[in-house]
């Protein structure tokens, strides 16, 4: 954006410079014209002031006269004088048709031109031939600088001298140089005649070639001058347009005098325009400048207000991040706190299922010791009747009855162990048999019939001996009471293996599940049993306790109906109990 900005800016700068300086030269090429058509008027009018004198006096009989007779020289002379004083003009005198001067306005002064020869002057040569003459050059007599206008004195139509004015322009040129414009005046070869500065005076437009300077010297035109060029090449000679002299820069513009060869030029100096320029660059840079301090100062803002909405953002971040760590940090509490509960629920659920076996284990232990009292009471009888042959069936009954008993009392201590918390490599199948003979008064008392296929080999899982059996022991008393009212009650049970996983399979023969049981069978407290009868947290311990080690636990009805629970556990390998 800055970058943009600056490069407007230059555009900006550079337009507005290369414009100003267009409207300049144009305003000064404007002034140039109108002050050059103002020089060129009163250079004109000071020329065409004596034009007519010298054709007037040519026809003036005392002239005419003193080309013709000898001694009327000084009344001409004296014609001459007072017409000259009169006119304002330099000097005013008349040649023969040999170029010799007869008479002359000044022949009382020691410049006297009488007598002397101007044979080699081209105006001489143009009006003996019958024309006007105009030329430039410095006075080989006074030698100061003038114009020369002559005209022919004519007899009987033909030629017979030359009248000519000589005028001093340095009148003009003072004016022009106080006037402190750069204008000069150049004749035919281009050198300057006329000017306002000082040091261009003699000076040409162009180099001169060596005939024109010879010609120029043969002329006596300009003796004694040098005639160097203003080294600037050809460009004066375009008529207008820009020009470089010493170094320095100039708006020219020229045009022809009318009525002679000559050609007025007008020149401007280019500071203008560079000071103009300079000025509109300053103004413009400065303008530039705002513009790219604003730019600037709105990026800088941009940037500001973008580095406080990071920081907002941030701290929001930071915030949420604060949150979810707080979160995190919470959600562990609660989970450490559930698993304590687990921990807690798998007792509760224990003891719920010792209660609900308290019943069949009453009656399971109850018939032993009916059983041992009665055998007690006969063996009682034998001794008193010294029939004494028959204890030892008596003793043997009895010890084995007890035996049945303790079996059933180390089932329930078994079951009421809290688990230790510590995995270790556990064969499914033991936790499996023990979980059945935990259960096997009520299999007994449901008749239920059991079947299970499994494979030889153990089937190894990284567990809790006590958590497993607790696993199988929700299963099979939940298949019980779902067969509760069945006529035919059997529990099967598969355990296979695939290469990662302990399958184990318990399928039932009840009435299975419903839509609802199957979505909300593992949630805590679902239970469509009656009050006292389930509290709803079998399954959702099991769950708990299956997602610790590592395995999934699923439910659906089997074809056959009822209801078949599968839990996957990951298989331990290489390892045997
Ligand atoms: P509870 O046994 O105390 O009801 P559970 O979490 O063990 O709690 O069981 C939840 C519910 O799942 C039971 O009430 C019963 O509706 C259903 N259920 C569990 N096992 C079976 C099964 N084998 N057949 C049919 N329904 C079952």
């Amino acid at each position: 954006m800055t970058f943009v900005g600056t490069l407007i800016s230059a555009l900006l700068v550079w337009l507005a410079v290369s414009s100003t300086g267009n409207l300049t030269i144009r305003e000064l090429e404007n002034t140039g014209q109108a002050r050059l058509a103002l020089y060129d008027s009163s250079l004109r009018a000071a020329i065409d002031r004596y034009r007519y004198l010298p054709y007037v006096v040519a026809r003036h009989h005392q002239v005419i006269e003193a080309i013709l007779k000898q001694g009327t020289a000084h009344i001409a002379n004296l014609y001459l004088q007072r017409v000259n004083e009169r006119s304002g003009a330099a000097a005013l005198y008349i040649l023969d048709r040999t170029g010799q001067t007869v008479a002359s306005s000044n022949w009382n002064t020691p410049d006297s031109f009488v007598g002397e020869d101007y044979s080699f002057r081209p105006y001489f040569n143009q009006s003996i031939a019958g024309s006007e003459g105009f030329f430039f050059g410095i006075g080989v007599t006074t030698g100061r600088a003038g114009l020369f206008i002559s005209n022919p004195i004519r007899q009987d139509g033909e030629a017979i001298g030359v009248v000519v004015v000589k005028l001093e322009l340095d009148e003009l040129e003072q004016n022009w140089q106080e006037g402190g414009e750069t204008v000069f005046v150049a004749d035919a070869d281009g050198v300057i005649t006329l000017t306002s500065r000082g040091d261009w005076k003699y000076r040409t437009v162009s180099p001169l070639s060596d005939q024109d300077r010879d010609r120029i010297v043969r002329n006596r035109q300009y003796s004694g001058r040098e005639l160097t060029s203003l080294d600037v090449g050809r460009q004066l000679a375009k008529g207008s347009g820009i020009v470089t002299i010493s170094s320095q820069r100039f708006l020219f513009d020229s045009k022809p005098i009318r009525g002679s060869d000559w050609r007025i030029y007008y020149l401007t100096s280019m500071d203008l325009v560079t000071d103009r320029q300079g000025a509109v660059m300053l103004i413009a840079i400065i303008g530039g400048g705002m513009i790219i301090l604003v730019i600037l100062f709105l990026r800088e803002r941009e940037l500001k207000l973008a580095s406080q909405r990071e920081a907002r953002e941030f701290a929001h971040i930071q915030a949420l991040n604060t949150r979810l760590e707080e979160e995190i940090t919470e959600r562990r509490r609660t989970e450490d706190e559930l698993r304590g509960t687990q921990n807690e629920l798998v007792q509760a659920g224990k003891l719920a299922a010792l209660g609900q076996m308290s019943a069949a284990i009453a009656h399971e232990i109850n018939q032993p010791i009916t059983a041992i009292r009665t055998f007690c009471a006969s063996a009682k009888l034998m001794i008193e009747r010294g029939k004494t042959e028959q204890l030892d069936q008596n003793i043997r009954q009895i010890s084995s009855l007890t035996e049945r008993m303790g079996a059933i009392t180390g089932q329930l201590k078994t079951f009421s162990r809290k688990s230790t918390g510590v995995l270790e490599p556990v064969d499914l199948k033991i936790a499996l048999d023990n979980a059945l003979q935990l259960l096997s008064p009520q299999l007994e008392s449901e008749e239920c019939t059991l079947e299970r296929h499994e494979l030889n080999t153990p089937l190894i899982v990284h567990a809790d001996l006590v958590r497993i059996e607790q696993i199988c022991v929700n299963i099979i008393r939940n298949a019980l009471d779902a067969m509760e009212s069945s006529p035919t009650k059997r529990i099967r049970i598969d355990l296979t293996t695939n290469d990662d996983d302990v399958i184990m399979r318990i399928a039932d023969t009840g009435q299975g599940m419903n839509d609802e049981t199957l979505a909300l069978l593992f949630d805590p407290f679902f239970t469509t049993k009656d009050p006292g009868q389930g509290v709803g947290l079998g399954l959702s311990v099991t769950y708990g306790i299956v997602r610790d080690f590592g395995g999934t636990i699923k439910a659906y009805n089997s074809a056959s109906g009822g209801a078949c629970f599968e839990v996957r556990l990951p298989l331990l390998k290489g390892k045997t109990t």
